[in-house]
């Protein structure tokens, strides 16, 4: 039996039977998603976003009712792993991840649920080549950065602290042309040395997101929540063990810039530049453990993996019509009192999703020159399924100027959800 004939043998029984708790190499990876993908089709779909510099392929696995496209009122959701090329752990939870979906689809109630209501987007690697050139060690191995050298979670454009003139490593350049292909609405990224679950901000210009050490967003109290769903649905992350001489972190949750500043970092591109809310999650002590120790890893990690693509579907989202019932795209979309330093605005068809908690909450949505307040609603702890509060009276305030655009009876059409 050739080479290739025995890995494809040994991946099918892999889908048969699980995936082996082992390393994988980047020639494994690849394979094995094609075969979840010829073995899937129907609700999964593969394509690499981009190349390595030695030329590795990006992949990207997505799983959803519709893979290939965007369906109106379903949330994009993502994953990536192994940005740190020696951080290794999300790149095994991941691809089991993906072996827990493919398996549950249509029979675990669970996943069901989540792949008929979002779509799902797990790029196992971000980092192939630093993968290759890692080796086995705790808390330093070679292989974090890039083949440049380059460390690909200080690389992205940074808000606070100007870095436009720096090149963009090409994994860098592939996950954002990627962010403008879907409307990302939640995400996290998955790195090791710690664990517990850092949010935004990373980094500061010392203003007044600055408060006691901490660089606070105005999504602070989603961030909180969404950090908190993972540390306290994980197995031990919420005890806030330290690791070696880390320090200890409440509940197992950080804000990134109070933990330690970071400059043109992922998670802070996402939510500022892309209006993707996303998690730093630092998921073991050791950076590469033994294979020995993946089993309890996965186990630590499963639900809270689960429950948090959940939270996508967190607060509310809708739908931004003209008078002739026109998705309106780019409309701002603004929540009172949450002074978003780009401000959130809808997709190509119109839609904006908005993660918050349960409370009552005011929008004002602008297009050109039309600008209305839209009343206040509430986004309801006990509702369990979607609630049309379609379409809302707008209110005329003094305040705001009556709209003279051809856009004067736009109407919002808002969707209160909570899980
Ligand atoms: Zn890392």
């Amino acid at each position: 039996m050739s080479n290739l004939m025995l890995l494809l043998g040994l991946l099918n029984f892999a889908l048969c039977y699980g995936l082996e708790f082992r390393y994988h190499n980047t020639t494994e990876v690849e394979e094995y998603l094609k075969a979840v993908h010829r073995n899937y089709s129907s609700f999964t779909h593969l394509h690499s976003i981009g190349k390595s510099v030695e030329g590795r392929d990006l992949w990207v696995l997505v799983l959803g009712k519709s893979p290939t496209e965007h369906t109106i009122g379903i949330p994009e959701f993502k994953y990536v792993g192994n940005m740190h090329g020696n951080e290794v752990v999300g790149r095994v939870v991941l691809l089991q991840l993906i072996d827990h979906l493919t398996q549950g689809y249509l029979s675990d109630p669970q996943v069901t649920r989540l792949l008929n209501s979002t779509r799902v987007h797990i790029l196992v690697s971000m980092n192939p080549d630093g993968f290759e050139a890692s080796t086995r060690g705790c808390v330093y191995s070679e292989g974090r950065f890039n083949k440049h050298g380059m460390d690909l979670n200080r690389n992205f454009p940074d808000a606070f602290q100007g870095n436009m003139d720096m090149a963009r490593e090409v994994e860098v350049q592939a996950v954002m042309d990627w962010l403008q292909t879907e409307p990302f609405v939640l995400s996290a990224n998955l790195h090791g040395g710690a664990v517990v679950a850092s949010y935004p901000y990373d980094n500061s210009n010392e203003g007044s997101e600055l408060q006691s050490g901490s660089s606070v967003s105005p999504d602070d109290d989603v961030f909180i929540h969404l950090a908190k769903t993972y540390s306290f649905t994980h197995k031990s992350m919420h005890n806030g063990n330290s690791c070696y001489d880390l320090k200890n972190f409440k509940d197992g949750i950080t804000n990134g810039f109070n933990w330690y500043p970071l400059k043109g970092g992922m998670q802070d591109y996402n939510y500022i530049w892309d209006q993707c809310l996303e998690l730093t999650l630092e998921l073991s002590c050791c950076k590469y453990p033994p294979e020995t120790d993946l089993p309890g890893l996965w186990e630590d990690n499963k639900q809270a993996l689960l429950a948090y693509m959940q939270l996508v579907h967190l607060g509310v989202k809708g739908q931004v019509l003209d008078s002739r019932g026109t998705p309106v795209k780019n409309a701002i979309v603004e929540v009172q009192g949450r002074n978003n330093l780009c401000p959130f605005k809808t997709d190509r068809n119109g839609e904006f999703y908005r993660l918050l908690l349960p409370g009552n909450y005011t929008f004002k949505v602008s297009e050109g020159t039309f600008s209305e307040r839209c009343t206040a609603f509430k986004v309801d702890e006990e509702s369990r399924s979607i609630t049309q509060v379609s379409p809302l009276t707008m209110t005329s305030s003094s305040t705001w100027p009556r709209p003279t655009h051809s856009h004067t009876r736009a109407c919002i059409t808002v969707t209160a959800v909570t899980t």
